[in-house]
């Protein structure tokens, strides 16, 4: 009987076995993917609500397995995290996403995704700014999203941070709010430049009367802070007129078009006039 009990919740559980041997596997293989290049940026369109134009990228890391094919970022980036790889990936994806961008449109930004685990580090300012000297691509096209779990931890070193990162230009912007809590005392706390809210609330904006409200009062909140909002997830035209009756600056979203790769950002810029 004890036996038994081992094996239904002890080492030798083959699910989780097989659930530890796949965790394994991921890990290993991202060890060499990162530097092999395998770790590549796609871009996903911001838009201005008011007209449409395309005006910049939240750029997201897409893993291509050679055997597997294409890996999520929400299987990957966890593992990175966890194994203190996600400074060599976010490194490597700017790297290549800064040298895709430089050529395009000067009016064109890049919005990327910093982990909580890079705000531990005091010298990830300088690291950004070396990789902006390096490539040529100029601080003021570059935003930087973080979200507030990031700020629990270490509010003064977050501080700090993102202190340096505006000093040289940069924009910092509070990726998924309404996800973390006590946010209105975050957005006083650190100076942000742009409010992204989460896509569980747009989606949910055409449903949900209290959905609408919220959003609503975050962009009214981001009108008097001076702070323009960008609304994440925006899949059809319903809920871009909802969110443009609302007061949102930006869009993102299906509607607009999925994360494409380099090269298929480039012929949409072509097409557009925008290279
Ligand atoms: P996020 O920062 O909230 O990024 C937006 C996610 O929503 C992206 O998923 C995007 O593809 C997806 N999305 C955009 N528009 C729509 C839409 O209209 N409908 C739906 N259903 N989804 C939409 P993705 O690329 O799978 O990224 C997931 C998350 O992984 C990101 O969420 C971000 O938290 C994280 N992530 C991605 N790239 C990086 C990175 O380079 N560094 C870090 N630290 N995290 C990253
Ligand atoms: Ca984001
Ligand atoms: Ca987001
Ligand atoms: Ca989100």
């Amino acid at each position: 009987a004890k036996d038994a009990g081992r094996n239904r919740c002890g080492w030798f559980d083959p699910a989780m076995a097989r659930a530890l041997h796949a965790r394994n596997e991921l890990e290993n293989g991202l060890r060499t993917a990162i530097p092999a290049g395998q770790v590549v940026p796609f871009f996903e369109q911001q838009v201005d609500l008011a007209n449409g134009h395309v005006l910049g990228f939240e750029v997201l890391a897409r893993w291509e397995h050679p055997v597997h094919g294409p890996i999520p970022p929400e299987r990957f980036i966890p593992i990175a995290e966890q194994t203190g790889m996600i400074a060599e990936l976010s490194m490597t994806l700017m790297r290549q996403a800064f040298q895709a961008a430089r050529d395009w449109d000067p009016s064109l930004t890049l919005a990327i995704n910093i982990s909580p685990v890079q705000l531990r580090d005091a010298w990830l300012p300088q690291k950004i700014i070396k990789l902006l000297l390096e490539t040529g691509f100029p601080a003021h096209r570059l935003e930087i999203e973080i979200t507030e779990s990031a700020l629990f931890e270490n509010l003064p070193l977050a501080q700090s941070i993102v202190g340096s990162l505006k000093n040289q230009g940069i924009r910092v912007a509070l990726d998924d709010f309404g996800t973390g809590y006590s946010s209105l005392g975050h957005l006083r706390a650190l100076p942000f430049d742009r409010i992204k809210i989460d896509r569980s609330f747009v989606q949910s904006i055409a449903e949900s009367n209290d959905c609408a409200a919220i959003v609503g009062a975050v962009a009214s909140l981001g009108a008097s802070l001076n702070l323009p909002v960008t609304a994440e997830g925006v899949e059809d035209m319903e809920i871009e007129g909802r969110l443009r009756a609302l007061g949102c600056a930006r869009a993102q979203g299906y509607l607009y078009g999925r994360p494409m790769s380099a090269a298929n950002t480039r012929r949409l810029l072509a097409e557009r006039r925008l290279l």
